[in-house]
C-alpha cells in the first residue's frame, strides 16, 4: 500500500490528505506522458536522524528535466527539500521512497503551458539488502533514441519503454531486463544503470543514451575514493558475457549484483569482487552521513 486514510502529500505548496487530493483528468501529463519526476530515498541514519540521500542532486535533476521538456519550473531545491523533510515527519517516515512529480495543467493540445504543478508523495521503504543476485535477460526493446526524446530527462513518458522491457523479462522468468541503445550498445536497466567488472576494473556505458543516474555518479565517486579503476565507454553486450561480475545501480535498487545475463553466470563469486566492495560502501554511505562518513569508512583523506 502506498497510502492510507492518514497519509499526507505535498500538493502545490500545501500538505493535504492523499485520499482527498484531486488531479485534473484533462491534464497533458495524464494523456501524453508529458511530465517529469524523481525517485529519492531517505534513510534512518546510524545516529537516528532522517537523511535524504543526495537531495540537492535529485531536485536539481528534477528542474533540469522540466526545463528540457519546456515545462515552467518555479521551485527552488531548498524549498522542495524543506517540504520533503516536513512531509516525512508528518507521515512519520524515515526509511522512505520519495516521489516528486511535476505535472502539466489541463491541455489537450501539444502547446506549451504557462504553469506547472507539483506533488510530492512518500511511502515506507525498508533498506534493501541486495543479497539476492539477479538473473537478467537482454531485452528485445531498445532504449528510446536520444534523437526522439530528451533521454537525460526523467520524463514520465519514457517509462512506457521501461514497463514493456521489465514485463517482458519477468514474463520469461527473469528478474529484470537489460536494454541496449539504438546502436546495440549496452544502455541500462528499465530503472537503473549498469556496471560490469573485469580483472578488478569497472566499466559503465558513457552518457548520451542513458539516464545519468545519481547512484551511478556515486559509484564513480566511490571508485575514485577506493582507487578502483573505472571507465565510461561504449560497451558491447559480448563484453558482459565474459565479465567477472556485473551490477545494476539506482536509487531504488541501490547496488545489486547480477547472477547471470541471458543464462550465462558471471565468472566470479560475488563476495570476492570489487563490485561487492562498492555495494558495501554504498550501503555505508546511505545510512551514515554520506561524504563525511565515506572518508571515515574508507580511512582516506
Ligand atoms: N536509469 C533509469 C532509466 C532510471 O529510471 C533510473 C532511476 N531513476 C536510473 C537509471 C538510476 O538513476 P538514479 O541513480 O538517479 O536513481
Amino acid at each position: 500500500m502506498y497510502y492510507n486514510e492518514h497519509t499526507i502529500i505535498y500538493l502545490n505548496g500545501e500538505f493535504v490528505k492523499a485520499s482527498e487530493a484531486k488531479t485534473d483528468f484533462f491534464g497533458q501529463t495524464l494523456h501524453y506522458g508529458y511530465g517529469v519526476f524523481e525517485g529519492i530515498r531517505s534513510y534512518r541514519t546510524v545516529s537516528g536522524e532522517t537523511s535524504i540521500f543526495k537531495a540537492t542532486e535529485h531536485f536539481v535533476r528534477l528542474k533540469n528535466s522540466a526545463l528540457a521538456l519546456n515545462m515552467p519550473y518555479k521551485y527552488t531545491a531548498e524549498e522542495l527539500i524543506a517540504a520533503t523533510s516536513t512531509l516525512l515527519a508528518m507521515n512519520q517516515l524515515q526509511d522512505a521512497y520519495i516521489r516528486p512529480l511535476v505535472y502539466a495543467p489541463a491541455n489537450m493540445s501539444f502547446n506549451p503551458n504557462n504553469e506547472s504543478f507539483i506533488v510530492i508523495e512518500a511511502w515506507q521503504m525498508a533498506p534493501f539488502l541486495g543479497e539476492k543476485l539477479l538473473r537478467v535477460k537482454t531485452s528485445s526493446f531498445q532504449r528510446p533514441n536520444p534523437k526522439a526524446f530528451k533521454i537525460q530527462a526523467k520524463a514520465t513518458g519514457h517509462y512506457v519503454n521501461s514497463i514493456l522491457a521489465s514485463q517482458e523479462a519477468k514474463a520469461a522468468g527473469y528478474d529484470e531486463a537489460l536494454l541496449l541503445d539504438m546502436n546495440d550498445h549496452v544502455a541500462e536497466a528499465p530503472g537503473a544503470n549498469v556496471f560490469y567488472e573485469k580483472d578488478g576494473k569497472l566499466f559503465t556505458p558513457s552518457t548520451g543514451n542513458i539516464l545519468p543516474g545519481i547512484t551511478r555518479a556515486t559509484v564513480l565517486q566511490i571508485c575514485n575514493k577506493l582507487n578502483i579503476p573505472v571507465e565510461e565507454k561504449k560497451i558491447d553486450i559480448t563484453e558482459l558475457y565474459g565479465a567477472d561480475a556485473a551490477f545494476f545501480c539506482g536509487t531504488a535498487a541501490e547496488v545489486i549484483g547480477m547472477h547471470s545475463l541471458d543464462d550465462m553466470p558471471f565468472k566470479k563469486e560475488w563476495n570476492n569482487t570489487v563490485s561487492r566492495l562498492v555495494q558495501k560502501t554504498y550501503k555505508n554511505m546511505v545510512v551514515n552521513n554520506q561524504e563525511v562518513i565515506l572518508n571515515e569508512v574508507l580511512g582516506v583523506e
